[in-house]
């Protein structure tokens, strides 16, 4: 049994329906592991989960091939204001910006990506995502006034694979596919011929470096590393796949400790000049961010569930 820590901190801004983001840091004999998945996900999905935990704290990381990973800042579903003063505090070229978000309208999304545009200048990159939310004559319509500010890519527009493939025929834009592979039965298997020009890798859901190294392998589509809102400590295993990735033509959505109040190290993955360094930080600020007993009760729960 390796040693296992459980960590929550507060998010700055709600993400992804969330306030406060926990999860464990577990010790191996090659150094810190962090399991994490969304508690909406079950013992089965998060198996894959805990394969990128176990693989981090047992056997490393391939050996990277650069060493500085670009980043791009993410922007959630904040207002005008906020947006531009998160793009310009964070130093990257590129802003990927949260649209689509429940309760609020078109015109909210438009404002923020014309703020990021501002806030970046034109040589700047913004990428969207919508995380599924729209159908495909939605999609067309609401990704064509955002382009005005011109798009690098929108981020799994559509839910199914048969949507994305027709939306992909009627938009000039690039589609990037996020949840249609990671949350796939099988996410090597999926046919992502025609439905897309980017695949979104993240570490955790995909079951750890090499297995999403094989995901980017089996696709044969540039390949833009996300995080799954992790601690430095799981942030290090996205920077190590990016790093390994033979190919890396876009900036990496890595720099998400930006969103957090606090985090495991005193030495956190934020980017500087728009980028990370390949390291692995040490935990030690786990007595400052250690969970609730509550909390830390249930975190020790799934991690048996998930080894069982
Ligand atoms: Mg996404």
């Amino acid at each position: 049994m390796m040693s296992a820590q459980v960590w929550s901190v507060p998010m700055r801004t709600r993400f992804r329906g969330i306030d406060v983001r926990d999860g464990v840091l577990v010790r191996g004999p090659a150094g810190w592991g962090e399991f994490s998945p969304f508690w909406d996900y079950d013992v089965a999905e998060s198996r894959r989960w805990w394969a990128a935990a176990h693989e981090a704290a047992t056997e490393g990381w391939p050996a990277p091939v650069r060493d500085r990973v670009p980043v791009n800042v993410t922007v959630p579903a904040v207002d005008a204001e906020r947006a531009r003063a998160i793009v310009t505090a964070s130093g990257c070229r590129t802003a990927k910006v949260k649209v689509a978000e429940p309760g609020q309208s078109e015109d909210d999304d438009l404002a923020r990506v014309e703020a990021v545009r501002d806030a970046l200048g034109p040589d700047g990159a913004i990428r969207v995502d919508a995380n599924a939310a729209w159908d495909v004559d939605t999609a067309v319509e609401r990704i064509k006034h955002l382009d005005r500010v011109g798009l690098e890519y929108v981020e799994q527009p559509c839910a199914s694979l048969d949507d994305l493939l027709v939306l992909r025929r009627r938009i000039d834009v690039r589609i990037a596919a996020d949840e249609v592979v990671r949350r796939a039965a099988d996410p090597l298997a999926v046919d992502l011929r025609e439905v897309c020009d980017v695949v979104v890798l993240k570490v955790q859901p995909l079951g750890g470096v090499r297995a999403a190294l094989r995901v980017a392998e089996a696709h044969g589509l540039p390949c833009v590393v996300s995080s799954a809102l992790e601690s430095s400590v799981g942030i290090a295993a996205g920077v190590a796949l990016a790093a390994a990735l033979p190919e890396l033509p876009f900036a990496c959505g890595l720099a998400t400790v930006a969103l957090f109040t606090d985090d495991v190290t005193s030495t956190p993955l934020l980017p500087v000049d728009g980028a990370l360094p390949v390291v692995r930080p040490e935990p030690d600020r786990l007595p400052q961010v250690a969970a609730d007993p509550e909390t830390e009760a249930r975190w020790r729960a799934r991690l048996a569930a998930v080894q069982a």
